[in-house]
């Protein structure tokens, strides 16, 4: 693990089209460097799951593969982000989404210290054999490991496929991507704080380049001795 400089906080952004590995990735940095991964998609299904009225009124427009509107999920952001555990640091997981949405965050982000965009760049080829593979929990939504084969390793809850890994979502999901979420590659891709990875290695070696990537890109401009 690449050393976290002290006192800069580690404000990430995980880019790239479903199925490119961002949920574990996300995952994986936020566990070894000890803050929060926040995944709006966990906290959508999460609300589906219960009920709630967020839940009810996303629940049609994420099983047809869309994106919730913006207002709706930037407010759930800037709630999130308000949170006392975020100061360290955050790793957010599919958000932004639109470029609104990373305009809102630019605005969250005041005071904050430098936000780190990886962008996961992975063929098409193979996201849809990943999406077609994959499995999470259906109890509490985890993303399943290859190694559980029928059961939650978290809860024991029985693994099921997302509604919305279905074939014809897929492809709704992946032009939804193309068309609302491609254009804040632009956005961001200008900036020093922009890395891309390349996501189709085994995922060890993903998380060791994420992790050199981003822990680089955090330090603070190098002091100019004259
Ligand atoms: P994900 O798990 O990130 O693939 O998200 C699952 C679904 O939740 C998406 O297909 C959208 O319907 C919705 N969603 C998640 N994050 C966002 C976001 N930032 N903006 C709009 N919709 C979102």
């Amino acid at each position: 693990m690449t050393q976290r400089r002290p006192g800069v906080a580690l404000n990430v952004v995980m880019l790239g089209p479903p199925g490119a590995g961002k949920g574990t990735q996300a995952e994986r940095f936020a566990r070894t460097h000890g803050i929060p991964k926040i995944s709006t998609g966990d906290i959508l299904r999460d609300a589906v799951r219960s009920g709630t009225e967020l839940g009810r009124a996303a629940k049609a427009t994420m099983h047809a593969g869309r994106l919730v509107g913006d207002d709706v999920i930037i407010g759930i952001v800037g709630e999130r982000l308000e949170l006392p555990d975020t100061r360290p640091g955050f790793v957010l997981d599919g958000f932004p989404r639109t470029v609104p949405q990373a305009a809102a965050l630019d605005s969250l982000m005041t005071g904050r210290g430098p936000l780190v965009i990886v962008e996961m760049v992975v063929p098409e080829e193979v996201l849809l054999r990943r999406l077609g593979a994959r499995r999470i929990c259906g109890s509490c939504g985890v993303n399943a490991p290859i190694e559980w084969i029928t059961a939650c390793g978290n809860c024991g809850g029985t693994l099921v496929h997302r509604t919305d890994d279905g074939e014809g979502i897929v492809g709704e999901r992946l032009k939804v991507y193309h068309r609302e979420t491609e254009p804040i590659v632009e956005f961001y891709s200008g900036r020093p704080t922009f890395r891309r990875i390349d996501g189709n290695q085994p995922p060890d070696a993903v998380t060791a380049a994420m992790d050199r990537a981003i822990c680089e890109a955090s330090a603070p401009a190098k002091e100019v001795r004259l």
